[in-house]
């Protein structure tokens, strides 16, 4: 893959620091169910703060919501195109069962897609710093 690292999608992708790209953003990966969602309070790389205020990753909430539903309706699409006559009782243990299973890297990626929605890429030791 070509280096676009600098482009959002390269730190959403790969849950890594908005700022730099290089430090991770979680202390874990989205399954390790024990630190599900938890980030570091700083990048381990550049040492900027994923914190801007407290409660600032309560807004991430709203994106988690939105990315489920988006989910769901997708998994649905998914389960009518192979499955055509599932059933609706198929049909919702389906969708709720793939939504169950995806909803650690959804929350995950909600918190990662939030912080660069307010962050930028700075490179490690770049300027505007905020
Ligand atoms: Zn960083």
């Amino acid at each position: 893959m070509a280096n676009w690292k600098g482009n959002k999608l390269y730190s959403i992708w790969h849950l890594t620091c908005p700022f730099c790209h290089e430090g991770d953003f979680f202390i874990s990966g989205p399954y390790d169910l024990k630190h599900v969602g938890e980030l570091h309070k700083n990048c381990p790389v550049c040492h900027r703060k994923y914190e801007k205020e407290p409660g600032f990753y309560w807004g991430a909430m709203f994106v988690s919501y939105a990315l489920s539903i988006a989910f769901s309706l997708l998994a649905y699409g998914i389960t009518w195109w192979i499955w055509p006559d599932l059933g609706i009782r198929g049909y919702f243990i389906a969708v709720v069962g793939a939504t169950i299973l995806v909803a650690p890297y959804l929350y995950a990626l909600s918190k990662i897609l939030w912080a660069n929605m307010f962050f930028s890429y700075h490179g490690v030791n770049g300027s505007g710093v905020n």
